[in-house]
């Protein structure tokens, strides 16, 4: 692993390409794309077993991105390219630098492009980064000069003769994009409403098997990119105003851990009549530092937090029910992701079905499950290696979304992915697709704000029932008839939301239901038959250039 080398000749005269891996992504192929594993968060991980509801979109690479904004060097940033881009980006500038980044499963599409990089510009230096570079071993199957862990930036900076310790500059990230629901896609305007904003990496409560943690530093550590609430504060409005947006994806781990820097945060949004909109991650012993009326000021409007299970011990859970947790949260309006583990090491064949059902009795808004998994670089691959208890599987399909990748006391790795899949079966049979539930989540906050005396309050509320007011009843009208066959009780309590969306929004309401119901009903039926025949996803391709004039 690199971690001072000597400085590129060049400086910052040096002309980079940041770059992450090659797609076609969702589907098999011998460099490591996997169709069960494509580049979509929701899709991958939370709502795969919703069918049409599932929620569908793609998120940039933000490293890179983060990256290239504080270099001053000549650079491009070329995310999702196709092998065929690549190799023309490669042709097109004689780049003296190109950096890599990617994920583990990924290790052959990195081996793949330091190939073709050394064939077709084989001047340039290449760097690799990202959770890649945790294998053990990743320098023998990949032809890089360099293998950058942790900090990219500062690691990039001090390659090119920069100074690392300069304030970070974030730059404009749009939270998602390709937004697809129900067979439709969305206006680029209508799915980038928010900004992603990124205050820190890592995170210090080091949970044996968090790559995130584990990668910045692990138990205790973390890298911090805005440690005051004055300095998020003022990335986040320069965002508003570049952008044109209130919401703010935080794409901190553990954002309501820090409450000095979250409470700054609100004072100076409440003395500037902020009404944003915050979507943050938090464990469950953070949240509990917080009154609701302070979450509530504080424009939390959704909420990513781990459960786990509740017999797993981590510190986050201690002492938290977190069934009451989740519905206090929820009667406020806060919309939850909540995340289960499936395949601890106390899980049984017996006990598993108790787990599962006690994970979908939190009735989140999403759910993600993931399969107890030890990657390379965690305190918990560590101890399964000690063990002798891993099992020698393709790197590729370590992702959590598969089989085990280790002996489990009580569990074959067929079932693993058997139990994994009832756990998501479960969750959906039981409470309905997740975009049924935020919007009854969404009205459940809007009519205990709507009357707030705090006009920054009932402003949030009101911007987060704009939608529910012309589409969502069109959403739910289509959806109440679609599960009338498969699933008549979730299909009753659709219809019930409805009428309360008509009483509430009455013509408005009804209208949306008349109108954008039926052309919503018909884009589904379409989806479902495209995705019966295997129809997947892949993001576009983006390309940006900085300080190219040079
Ligand atoms: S609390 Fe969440 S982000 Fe932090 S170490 Fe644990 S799993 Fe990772």
């Amino acid at each position: 692993m690199s971690i001072h080398p000597a400085p590129h000749p060049k400086g910052t005269r040096a002309r980079v390409l940041l770059t992450s891996v090659f797609g076609p992504y969702a589907q098999d192929d011998p460099y490591g794309s996997r169709a069960i594993n494509p580049m979509e968060l929701y899709h991958n991980q939370v709502t795969r077993l919703q069918g049409v509801y599932s929620l569908r979109m793609f998120h940039r690479s933000w490293g890179i991105m983060m990256i290239q904004e504080n270099i001053s060097a000549p650079s491009t940033v070329l995310d999702f390219p196709s092998r065929e881009r690549f190799i023309e980006e490669l042709k097109a500038h004689p780049y003296d630098v190109v950096g890599i980044t990617s994920i583990i499963v990924n290790v052959g599409k990195v081996a793949e492009m330091c190939r073709i990089i050394r064939e077709v510009s084989p001047h340039s230096a290449i760097v690799v980064g990202g959770h890649v570079t945790a294998i053990e071993g990743v320098e023998r199957m990949a032809d890089a000069d360099h293998f950058v862990k942790g900090d990219g930036i500062s690691w990039m900076r001090r390659y090119l003769g920069e100074d690392p310790a300069a304030p970070i500059r974030h730059p404009d990230i749009v939270s998602g994009f390709g937004h697809r629901v129900m067979g439709l896609t969305l206006p680029r305007h209508m799915g980038a409403t928010a900004a992603t904003i990124i205050p820190s990496a890592g995170c210090p409560m080091g949970c044996n098997f968090c790559t995130t943690s584990s990668f910045f530093g692990g138990k205790g550590k973390f890298l911090n990119f805005f440690g005051s609430g004055r300095e998020l504060f003022d990335v986040m409005e320069g965002a508003e105003q570049r952008l044109k947006v209130d919401s703010f994806f935080l794409m901190d781990e553990n954002f309501l851990l820090y409450k000095k820097r979250a409470m700054d945060l609100l004072a100076r949004m409440e003395k500037a009549g902020k009404s944003w909109v915050l979507y943050v991650f938090s464990s469950a012993h953070a949240i509990r530092q917080y009154t609701m009326e302070e979450l509530v000021r504080l424009g939390v409007s959704w909420l990513w937090m781990g459960l786990e299970s509740p017999r797993s011990g981590y510190d986050k859970l201690h002492g938290a029910d977190t069934v009451k947790l989740t519905r206090e949260l929820r009667a406020h309006g806060i919309k939850l992701l909540g995340s289960t583990i499936v395949g601890m090491e106390h899980h049984s064949p017996e006990n598993i079905h108790e787990e599962i059902d006690h994970a979908v009795a939190h009735e989140t808004d999403f759910h993600q499950f993931m399969l107890y998994t030890p990657i390379p670089g965690t305190p918990l691959h560590a101890q399964m290696k000690k063990e002798g208890r891993l099992i020698d599987v393709d790197l590729a399909d370590i992702h959590g979304q598969f089989q085990f990748n280790f002996e489990h006391g009580a569990i074959s790795r067929e079932d693993s992915k058997r139990f994994l899949d009832l756990a998501f079966w479960r969750d959906f049979e039981r409470n309905g697709p997740s975009l049924f539930r935020i919007c009854r989540t969404t009205l459940e906050g809007w009519r205990r704000y709507k009357f707030h005396p705090d006009l920054r309050i009932r402003r949030r509320f009101e911007a987060e029932m704009s939608a529910l007011k012309h589409v969502y009843g069109g959403v739910l009208w289509a959806m109440e008839r679609q599960l009338k066959k498969t699933n008549e009780a979730i299909s009753a309590q659709v219809r019930e939301l409805r009428r309360s969306l008509v009483d509430e929004f009455g013509l408005r309401a009804r209208v949306a239901s008349a109108i954008v119901g039926p052309m919503l009903w018909w884009t589904s039926r379409r989806e479902a038959k495209r995705l019966a025949r295997g129809w997947t996803y892949e993001p576009e391709t983006f390309l940006e250039r900085r300080n190219w004039g040079y």
